[in-house]
């Protein structure tokens, strides 16, 4: 018989009822305590002892942290499969993709019946169960466009939306001992759940041989399917017969299964602390220690993925040598789950493989397995936000270390906060407003901290606190070499030096320390003018802007003219103060620039104003097209042509934000980021189509630099804008020295290859 060599697992199984020992929830989280992968618990609906075990599985998942949960098996007649896909989609999302779905087709049909359910034949109960994961794996590919429509026998559904993709590729485990079932398995199943007390001799290698052939008739692997076993038994200091005896015992009695059969999770049912720390420390170990001896040290690994995730591969990827530590971080085109990571925020992609990192060791890996093929594009993916950062691809590698989100005061005193790439800056923002603190970041909370952080942060408190990365005063990278280095002012100053304004160019941070500011309640206007005469609007708010304090920062947005309708300007503005005369002295000056349309003004957290993110997965279509300039002033000259631009419609999007303040405190040579003297960041959106690039030429002319994170040419001549004189000579130096082999190259690259 074969061994699929599925790499270990070892889980539990506890009745769903709080009458015994600790209740179940308690002997959930003994068994993350213990180790073990997994923690299940039968389903009988029509059984009042025992709580629903759906709602059971939510209590379970929300109390314990790293752990699997699973229904084992779930009766699927009891419960509609759309729903259910929904529900376990839901379940699995918010658990960080810790739920695992095994199904039965439905056993005490008299029990099952007096609930209001109708009785089915085994034979139709195994055809329902097959319809029933049809429906839920359609629910499921929340990339497909059309609407899900499913005409069974037993379960009909018509014009279902799709989605949401669940957080990991959910396994469908069937509980079975019929051929009929077992061939179910081998068409469409991801594992086998039997238990060892309902097989008889000789039952499980013949299910084994059924469940084989029927893969291989559908045009699937075997290994695409695990073997799962509940197991149960005594622990006895002498052996006295099967599962009953010392652990060694256990050990002798499993490992067959494991080396012959094929088994690879295996099950405790149950609900005995004792045991399941028995089971835990003396048989999960030393059994996987026999099965790597008799496998000649090979652990094994993850289940295949199915033949239909694998027909979807992109060429010139060795998907099969993902390392075994990156298995579960890996998605695949062919995955439910690439719909939420395949694109970004801003831009349509289709990358062959996402790695989804959790730690340093598992970007070094990554960035390993992305090195072995140099041909193909690599993109770093922290939040997602990127506009000249290409972090999606069509069909390369992305890394993606979203997961690496933590926040973490690391000294009170000198406010110190730690911050993983992965976070967002609504979070960060949430994260510091309890102490009173916040982190001069970019103005929308959405946009991570790994590509913000590398590049410069131009938002709400930069004319008063800065750039963010102004405030960087140690970060943790990862260098294209595999090695984590910490740079900081005294560790690596050149690194350290090189990250604030051009990181993306020379390694993946893993983690940032920053030093952040005193910010309290802050003052949010949202302003609107009839700004039609729009080189005079342009002029008077920067005269406004300039003359200001510097705890005012302000955006002004303006959008293309329309026929018939004056142009609208939007005005924007953080105050950094909750002291109502300080506000308006600082907003009085904008009521006279132009009519005013609409205003509101609320003094809030300045959390609040961050607050401004939607939650769920990119998706971007396209490619963004946007140009950055830098101006020290808005001159009539530079105002006129502006106007000019905004009028023919080449930006459909045109903004300028105020910098200057604090961030021109900072001497251009002290970061990589050296456009410091501007006071103004002008940014424009617009299409090949619309003639922005023509138009954004002739103002050329008015620009002081461009902040690279609002640029998308990559052409060696912006590269040499962003990155003026002796600042690109040395971030040239410093990449031949971090980065020779430019691993990363797909981002605003200093060597200046084009993607
Ligand atoms: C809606 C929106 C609003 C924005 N507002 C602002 C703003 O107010 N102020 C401002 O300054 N910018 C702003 N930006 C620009 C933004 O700062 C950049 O696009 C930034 O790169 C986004 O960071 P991210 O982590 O979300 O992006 P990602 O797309 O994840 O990354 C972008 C690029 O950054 C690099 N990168 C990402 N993570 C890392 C890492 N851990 N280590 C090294 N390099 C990394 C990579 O090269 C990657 O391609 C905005 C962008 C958008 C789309």
């Amino acid at each position: 018989m074969p061994d699929y060599l599925h790499s270990l697992s070892f889980g539990t199984s506890i009745t769903p009822a709080n009458a015994k020992p600790g209740g179940a929830p308690a002997l959930a989280r003994f068994s993350e305590q213990l180790g073990y992968n997994l923690v299940t618990f039968q389903d009988h609906p029509y059984q009042p002892a025992f709580h629903d075990t759906w709602t059971l599985l939510t209590w379970v998942a929300a109390v314990t942290e790293r752990i699997h949960v699973a229904p084992n098996v779930l009766s699927i007649p009891m419960r509609p499969p759309a729903v259910t896909a929904r529900a376990a989609a839901s379940l699995d999302l918010l658990s960080g993709g810790r739920f695992d779905l095994a199904l039965g087709a439905g056993a005490f049909w008299d029990a099952i019946e007096a609930m209001g359910v109708r009785r089915l034949t085994p034979g139709q109960a195994v055809d329902a169960l097959g319809e029933a994961i049809d429906v839920m794996r359609g629910i499921w590919a929340a990339g497909e466009r059309a609407p899900l429509r499913l005409s069974g026998t037993y379960h009909h559904v018509n014009g279902a939306k799709r989605g949401p993709a669940p957080a990991h590729d959910i396994p469908v485990w069937i509980g079975a001992y019929k051929p009929k079932m077992q061939r179910l398995i081998g068409r469409k199943g991801d594992g086998w759940l039997p238990s060892t007390s309902y097989l008889k001799p000789g039952e499980l290698r013949t299910g084994m041989r059924i469940i084989d052939e029927a893969a291989v008739e559908a045009g699937r692997d075997p290994r695409e399917i695990r073997r799962l076993l509940n197991v149960s038994g005594t622990f006895a200091r002498d052996g006295r017969g099967f599962l009953d005896g010392p652990g060694t015992q256990w050990v002798e009695d499993l490992l067959p299964y494991a080396l012959e059969d094929g088994v690879s999770t295996f099950i405790l049912a149950s609900d005995d602390p004792a045991s399941l720390q028995r089971f835990a420390e003396e048989v999960a170990p030393a059994l996987r220690e026999a099965v790597a001896r008799e496998r000649g040290g090979d652990g094994g690994g993850p289940t295949l993925r199915s033949t239909a995730v694998r027909a979807a591969r992109r060429p010139g990827i060795a998907y099969d040598d993902v390392p075994a530590t990156l298995a579960s971080a890996a998605v695949e085109p062919g995955d439910a789950r690439y719909s939420r990571v395949k694109s970004t925020y801003i831009r349509g992609g289709s990358p062959g493989l996402v790695l989804q990192v959790r730690d340093a060791a598992e970007v070094a890996d990554a960035l390993a397995f992305a090195r072995e093929h140099p041909a193909l594009p690599l993109g770093v993916r922290s939040g997602g936000h990127g506009i000249s950062g290409r972090s999606t691809n069509d069909g390369g590698i992305v890394i993606d270390v979203s997961a690496l989100n933590t926040i973490e005061v690391m000294d009170k005193r000198t406010r110190r906060v730690r911050i993983g790439p992965g976070a967002r800056w609504a979070d960060v923002a949430q994260a510091l407003a309890p102490h009173g603190w916040a982190l001069s970041s970019g103005d929308y909370g959405g946009v991570g901290v790994g590509g913000l952080a590398t590049a410069g942060g131009v938002g709400w408190l930069a004319r008063e606190h800065g750039l963010t990365i102004d405030h960087l005063r140690a970060a943790d990278i990862v260098l294209a070499d595999g090695r984590t280095v910490h740079a900081s002012a005294e560790e690596n100053p050149d690194l350290f030096w090189a990250v604030r304004g051009a990181g993306a160019n020379f390694g993946i941070v893993v983690s940032f320390e920053f030093e952040v500011d005193v910010v309290g309640d802050v003052a949010w206007a949202q302003l609107v003018f009839d700004a039609s005469d729009t080189a005079q609007f342009l002029k008077s708010w920067s005269a406004v802007v300039e003359a200001a304090p510097r705890d005012l920062t302000s955006n002004l947005v303006l959008g293309g003219r329309r026929r018939g309708r004056p142009v609208y300007a939007q005005v924007l503005a953080v105050v950094d103060s909750d002291d109502p005369d300080t506000v308006l002295d600082r907003l009085k000056p904008f009521a006279g620039i132009a009519p005013l349309l609409d205003q509101s003004i609320q003094i809030v957290p300045y959390a609040a104003v961050m607050a401004n993110v939607r939650d769920g997965g990119h998706d971007g279509q396209g490619e963004p097209h946007a140009h950055s300039g830098l101006v020290e002033h808005i001159t009539p000259e530079f105002a006129a042509e502006a106007a000019e631009l905004i009028d023919t419609g080449a930006a459909y999007f045109f903004q300028i934000r105020s910098v200057g303040g604090a961030v021109s405190d900072v001497p251009p040579d002290a970061t990589a980021y050296a456009n410091r003297s501007a006071n103004f960041s002008v940014v424009a959106f617009g299409t090949n189509a619309s003639g922005l690039d023509q138009r954004w030429e002739r103002l050329r002319r008015h620009f002081a630099g461009m902040y690279l994170s609002f640029e998308t040419g990559l052409d060696p001549e912006r590269i040499d804008i962003a990155f003026p004189g002796d600042t690109l000579t040395r971030l040239r130096a410093l990449k031949e020295r971090y980065d020779p082999e430019n691993v990363f190259r797909d981002n605003f690259n200093v060597l200046g290859a084009t993607p």
